[in-house]
């Protein structure tokens, strides 16, 4: 008999394992791509003789990378390196960066001067933060839901002692733990990758706490993150699978309850058994599908999580006293938390993450120099539209990294790229620029982030940031398995 034929729109990892899984079931894939190049916003720049990694740079629950390959039974192709320190944390009026550990006795000492008790006290808050993650992880991450009462039901299994953290904050919940500011401000960190500020963010998101000081840590990978894709692609393209780039859906053909077949911008038919949508689920559902849940004026009400404005230079010299990952933040933590996500203005003083990749993959950078990338999470563009003024934040940003490490980067660059909120947006469909998707707050995971599965076409799956369980690249991996059960179930193959 045949093989199915799967079309997945988008080769982000989100598609990239999903046609890793499903290609190892027997199933013929197809991949179209907007952008000219696979792995979306996983992506690489290559620019003047220096190798960037276009979004993300590290990652954690990285035994999520191994179980995409057991699945599909072939070798894991990646060398990954954990982070040790995690990273730096420098402050404004400080001029040595904390740097965080998860050996608590070591985080300990850099904390000294500011928090007593330092290790008594992260043990029993990540112990909280761990028992919570591992009485949730199975319930509300590695599940599919068929509705919303489904979701409440499931969540009805998670033990009752959790739940006063469903109700008070992120923030709250440091300020029951810890003495020092610095303490609080480093820990809640983690909040703004969810899509809002640690004075929002229930404490039950204290469990990414617990992933990164004391379960799985931080990785890398050796070579660049862009690996990642390369390693997936050459598998793919061994198995067969067709890629298309530069190929952008703009519609879908549909008879009653099926979507027989997507239609590109220039006029391309691609027909199929099954569609996977690896674009934003909520967007596409918008203005691809026309749905009024997810028209424009309702997209805008959601919740998004902060754009990315990032700046890519190669730089002569060697910047030792920089860590692989670097934050740079200022002395006015909340009032800066409290603003960044709707001003319609740059920051004057930016807060913003540094990574030097290079550091660790001398070949991102010729000798005797390195590579940087430097990230400014930016209110997205239903707030701040024009971006005519990004060189002068580039500039502000770079001046003020110059003074705190001790080093002319102006002088000393030799390659400089900047892209803004309308450049990601344009490259890779995000809406209005948003870096991570869909925030998570409680009314937007599980049950009530748009489904994995269409509402109305039995052949229409999505995976990906915006869909469930959420964002980040492991969590992207465990998105792909839902979806493909999904689709696996709905075959009559399990
Ligand atoms: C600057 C930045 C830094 C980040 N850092 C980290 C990090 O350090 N660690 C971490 O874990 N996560 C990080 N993330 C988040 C992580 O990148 C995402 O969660 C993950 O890559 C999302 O993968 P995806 O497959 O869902 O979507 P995407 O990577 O967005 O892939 C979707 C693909 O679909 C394509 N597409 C969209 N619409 C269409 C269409 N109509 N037709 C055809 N193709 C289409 C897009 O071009 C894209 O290639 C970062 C994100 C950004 C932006």
């Amino acid at each position: 008999m045949k093989n199915k034929k799967v079309l997945i729109i988008g080769s982000g990892l989100g598609g990239l394992a999903t046609a890793l899984r499903l290609t190892s079931k027997g199933y013929e894939v197809e991949v179209v791509e907007k952008y000219h190049q696979a792995g979306g916003r996983l992506n690489q720049l290559c620019k003047d003789g220096f190798t960037f990694d276009l979004g993300p740079s590290f990652f954690s629950m990285s035994y999520e990378f191994k179980e995409l390959f057991d699945y599909c039974k072939i070798p894991n192709p990646l060398v990954i390196k954990e982070l040790n320190p995690l990273y730096a944390v420098y402050f404004e009026n400080r001029l040595k960066p904390f740097l965080i550990y998860k050996d608590l006795e070591k985080l300990a000492k850099e904390f000294v001067d500011v928090e007593a008790n330092m290790v008594a006290k992260t043990e029993k808050y990540l112990s909280a933060a761990g028992k919570l993650f591992h009485d949730t992880e199975d319930i509300v991450i590695r599940r599919n839901f068929n509705s919303k009462s489904d979701y409440l039901m499931q969540l009805t299994r998670v033990p009752l002692k959790h739940s006063p953290k469903m109700f008070r904050s992120m923030w709250t919940e440091l300020e029951k733990n810890f003495d020092s500011q610095e303490v609080k401000v480093i820990f809640s960190l983690v909040s703004f990758f969810l899509g809002s500020t640690p004075f929002q963010t229930p404490a039950v998101y204290s469990l990414l706490n617990y992933t990164e000081l004391k379960h799985d840590g931080y990785w890398n990978v050796e070579g660049g993150m862009y690996k990642i894709v390369e390693e997936i692609k050459k598998i793919l393209d061994q198995r067969g699978v067709k890629f298309h780039f530069n190929t952008e859906i703009q519609s879908i053909i549909t008879d009653s309850k099926k979507a027989k077949s997507a239609i590109s911008v220039d006029g391309r038919e691609f027909a199929a058994d099954y569609i996977v949508c690896n674009a934003d689920a909520a967007s596409f559902r918008g203005k691809i599908l026309k749905r009024a849940k997810y028209a424009q004026v309702k997209l805008d009400k959601m919740e998004w999580t902060l754009a990315p404005f990032t700046i890519y230079l190669g730089v002569k010299g060697k910047m030792d006293n920089l860590h692989h990952h670097n934050y740079f933040l200022g002395t006015n933590f909340k009032d800066y938390a409290d603003k960044i996500f709707s001003t319609g203005i740059s920051p004057k003083k930016p807060y913003y993450y540094v990574n030097v990749s290079s550091r660790s993959n001398p070949n991102c950078a010729p000798e005797g120099s390195e590579n940087m990338f430097i990230l400014c999470p930016v209110p997205d563009l239903r707030f701040k539209t024009n971006w005519q003024d990004s060189e002068t934040l580039a500039d502000t940003i770079i001046a003020d990294l110059s003074k705190r490490i001790g080093y002319d980067i102006a002088a000393n660059t030799l390659s400089r790229t900047i892209l803004t909120p309308i450049d990601w947006e344009e490259k890779f469909n995000l809406y209005k620029g948003s870096g991570l998707g869909l925030a998570h707050g409680l009314n937007q995971i599980g049950g009530f982030r748009p489904s994995n599965k269409d509402e109305e076409f039995d052949n229409l799956y999505y995976v990906g940031a915006s869909t469930v369980p959420g964002t980040g690249l492991p969590i992207v991996i465990i998105s792909s398995k839902l979806t493909t059960e999904r689709i696996l179930k709905d075959d009559g193959k399990i």
